[in-house]
């Protein structure tokens, strides 16, 4: 091992921090694969790799979360629920990027902040699951936990740790053609109407959406007027995320690399998990005396902790102090996740026992209306209704300008395609309607009209 990273032992933690320290640990929802050899060659293939991604875009990523934790700009996070490897593919991926490139437009023109944005892509192949087997086709099963585990088939239902190097390759590939298509000129904001509507019909939606692209083409146009052209307009920044559940995928990706903040002198060095951007820690994983806080807490990584309805007040400060120790601003997303029916009465506190600490001002609040809200219907097909979603993002916003303090961002999941996936919306989809084109391997997610609404609502609370 490449050193030791010294860190409090407030909480219970071992002194000392290494990339295997979460090892001695429990650990909840980890696969127990049969066979441990190809494990062991799965895994040295991994630490033979590069980096997916570099120091230098994580350290910029997280010093862009700075500026949201200040209330300086707004973090736009969203993709799949479980991205599978056939989505790394050049349509899926292009109508993501528009996907995400739209709704930040909505959102620079309606709140006047820069956007950050991440997608929830090029990685997000790990799911946690409440129970070990499900029923497929009329039989029981072991339960689908994304493509980097075992395979939604039911023949391919065993774990095969060969498809750790495969999520591998699929996140690099699914990465270089966002960076290639970045490069080319997709988010060129001397081009809006490159991310024209697609799906979306409805007039009243069509009409707002050109607004705002005539509101940003009227100022690109001036800013070259007057001679102020930046290279900025032709391009952004796009981040990738993923839950960071499979510790044995993560380990190895993890490397002791330059700290591109310090002077080269110094040859200060952190450890990168350069599997992706930023990592999050899920509802079901952030025990804090388990092994996905002992990991993540020795990374420099930007990090979400999901917080939801079992999450103790308590708990969040302990998380905090655990995982980021040095109070660095923007260093943890806290993803709110309680159900339209429960912030309310959850938020309020969560939001004191941070804001009222060593920690007010630090943590970027970003509110993910999609996991509290899920529910069944007959046949046990998993949706959620548009209005609780729109409702519990609503409470959201209100409850933090209510509190003081600075709602910064959203976490969905979506998708370019035209899904019927989610009831309601203003298209009225209704229970009969989901099997239209329900095509989510996992949880219900948002079609492009449904997310621009939502982009629209955070647009109109800050423009009033
Ligand atoms: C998810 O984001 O897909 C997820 C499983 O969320 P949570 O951990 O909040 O349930
Ligand atoms: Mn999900």
């Amino acid at each position: 091992m490449n050193g030791t990273t010294p860190a409090s032992s407030a909480n219970g933690h071992a002194a000392e921090w290494t990339p295997d320290s979460w090892r001695s640990k429990p650990i909840k929802q980890c696969p127990d694969y049969p066979d441990k050899a190809a494990l062991a060659k799965s895994v040295s293939e991994l630490k033979r790799m590069p980096p997916i991604v570099h120091p230098t875009e994580i350290v910029r990523l997280k010093q862009h979360l700075r500026d949201v934790a200040r209330g300086e700009a707004f973090l736009l996070q969203g993709g799949d629920c479980a991205e599978l490897f056939d989505y790394c593919e050049q349509d899926a991926i292009e109508s993501k990027i528009k996907l995400l490139l739209q709704m930040s437009l909505v959102l620079i023109w309606g709140a006047d902040k820069r956007v950050v944005r991440i997608g929830r892509m090029a990685g997000q192949y790990a799911k946690p699951r409440s129970s070990p087997m499900e029923t497929l086709n009329g039989k029981l099963v072991p339960s689908f936990r994304g493509d980097i585990l075992n395979g939604f088939h039911e023949d391919e239902r065993e774990l095969d740790p060969g498809r750790l190097v495969r999520a591998y390759n699929h996140s690099s590939a699914t990465l270089n053609y966002v960076r290639a298509s970045l490069a080319s000129g997709i988010a060129d904001l001397n081009r809006p109407l490159n991310w024209g509507l697609g799906h979306v019909r409805d007039p009243e939606l069509k009409a707002k959406y050109q607004e705002a692209v005539d509101f940003l083409t009227e100022m690109v146009r001036f800013m070259g007027t007057i001679g102020a052209e930046n290279e900025k307009l032709h391009t952004v920044d796009l981040y990738t995320s993923h839950e960071g559940l499979v510790l044995e995928y993560e380990e190895p990706l993890t490397r002791h690399l330059d700290d591109p903040t310090a002077h080269p002198s110094q040859g200060k060095k952190q450890y990168y998990d350069t599997s992706a951007h930023f990592l999050w820690i899920g509802d079901r994983t952030r025990q804090l005396d388990h092994a996905h806080v002992e990991f993540f807490r020795g990374i420099a990584n930007p990090l979400g902790i999901k917080v939801g309805p079992s999450t103790p007040v308590d708990d969040l400060l302990a998380l905090l102090r655990t995982l980021n120790p040095s109070r660095e601003p923007g260093k943890i997303t806290l993803i709110t996740r309680y159900g339209a029916a429960k912030v309310a009465s959850l938020l309020p506190a969560h939001i004191r026992a941070v804001e009222d600490s060593e920690y007010a001002r630090t943590v970027v609040w970003q509110c993910d209306p999609m996991h509290g809200n899920g529910r069944s219907v007959s046949g046990g097909i998993k949706t959620r209704r548009f209005s609780d979603i729109f409702s519990e993002l609503q409470q959201t916003l209100h409850i933090h300008k209510e509190q003081g303090s600075y709602l910064g961002g959203v976490h969905l999941e979506l998708t370019g395609d035209a899904v019927t996936e989610c009831l309601g919306g203003s298209e009225g989809l209704g229970e009969d309607d989901l099997s239209t084109n329900y095509t989510s391997f996992c949880d219900p997610r948002l079609n492009e009209k449904q997310a621009l609404e939502l982009a629209f609502l955070i647009a109109d609370h800050y423009r009033c």
